[in-house]
């Protein structure tokens, strides 16, 4: 009989979103909306259509192991230097490299509840201690956070904005819990809604505390704005010797050439990301006059997505959505839901059948 790690007997599969075409098989309908996984409804830029094309003609060449292309191209945009940046298949994958070179056994990891659940499980992997500060209000309690650091504590994970709150940390709230954590502390800032949280004012430029905090990962994510989920592509961005450390856990052609080139030519394609930020807005302010007028609450968002609370329980909410071609997220066992917002067009369909159901 094999014998696993027994660390494995606490972890499960992650449960992705549900896909279209399950959906579209079990109940035997034909149009399907996903609204579940935060992927950007508008596509990605064309321009990354012309690159996938291009490379797909070399797929039995092995990617540059080093994305120097892409590479160079984000620390131009982003104003670093190249050994600033570590690539990843998607910044989970990062995530997972963050815990294989921090966390020992035994080691203690902190974020708040709920939160991105893959801080958990790459965590658990390693034989780490996750501990879960519950948010407040639905946003990261980083005083909680804090209070939360003993002599154990290696690493701190914020997703900012939160997934699935939606809420995020002010540039002040940041700077106030950075200037807290002691220098031996890694802070994993996961910006993967950057696109569309730097629209406001206070959020933080985090950036630009990499001089000051040397002990400061930053991820980003081609996934979400760029629309480029099915390709994997994310970054860590931080200073020299923490991207070192990344690099020797990180297998040698971890992102594919697809991938690296189309995040080039999305990374280039800067007006069809504003384009989307700004639709993507006009869809947000529509959901909330929406989820006022049925009493729906919910919770303000700085992102793609927005978490509802209805009297439904959500599992049956999520079930029922289906057998009308609707695909959401359900919040565990709560009456929370997480919703993306789609085009105009999905979230009008998504409304009539909460009018319906409610
Ligand atoms: C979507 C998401 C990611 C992961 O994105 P990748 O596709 O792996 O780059 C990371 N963090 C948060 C909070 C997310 O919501």
């Amino acid at each position: 009989m094999l014998k696993n790690r027994g660390t494995l007997n606490h972890m499960q599969a992650y449960v992705p979103g549900k896909p279209i075409d399950d959906v579209k098989r079990e109940f035997g309908i034909t149009e399907v909306i996903k609204i579940a996984s935060n992927e950007n409804p508008y596509g990605c830029s064309r321009h990354v259509i012309d690159a996938l094309k291009e490379a797909i003609t070399q797929v039995e060449i092995y990617p540059d192991g080093n994305a120097t292309l892409l590479k160079e191209a984000v620390a131009t945009h982003l104003n670093i230097k190249t050994d600033q940046l570590l690539f990843g298949a998607g910044s989970d994958e990062i995530i997972t490299f963050i815990a294989n070179v921090f966390i020992n056994p035994g080691d203690e990891v902190l974020s708040c509840t709920p939160s991105f659940p893959r801080y958990q499980s790459a965590t658990q992997l390693m034989d780490g201690c996750f501990i879960a500060v519950p948010c407040v209000d639905y946003k990261y309690d980083l005083q909680g956070l804090i209070d939360g650091i003993t002599d154990k504590t290696k690493v701190i994970f914020i997703a900012n904005p939160n997934n699935p709150t939606g809420t995020m940390c002010t540039a002040e709230e940041q700077r106030a819990f950075l200037e807290q954590v002691p220098p031996h502390i890694l802070v994993v800032a996961d910006e993967a809604y950057f696109e569309y949280a730097c629209e406001s004012e206070d959020y933080p430029d985090t950036m630009s505390l990499l001089n000051e905090y040397k002990n400061l990962i930053i991820l980003r994510t081609f996934s979400k704005a760029y629309g480029l989920a099915s390709l994997r592509v994310g970054y860590a961005i931080s200073q020299p010797p923490v991207i070192d450390l990344l690099n020797r856990v990180r297998g040698p052609f971890n992102v594919t050439s697809l991938a690296q080139k189309a995040a080039l030519a999305a990374l280039h394609d800067q007006a069809f990301v504003k384009a989307c930020v700004s639709k993507n807005k006009e869809v947000k302010t529509y959901a909330y006059r929406m989820c006022d007028e049925l009493g729906i609450s919910y919770i303000k968002s700085s992102t793609n997505f927005i978490m509802m609370k209805t009297n439904y329980n959500a599992h049956d909410l999520f079930v029922k959505l289906q057998t009308h071609g609707i695909i959401i997220r359900p919040l565990g066992e709560t009456n929370l839901i997480r919703v993306t917002l789609g085009t105009m067009d999905e979230m009008k369909k998504f409304f009539a059948e909460m009018k319906n159901l409610l």
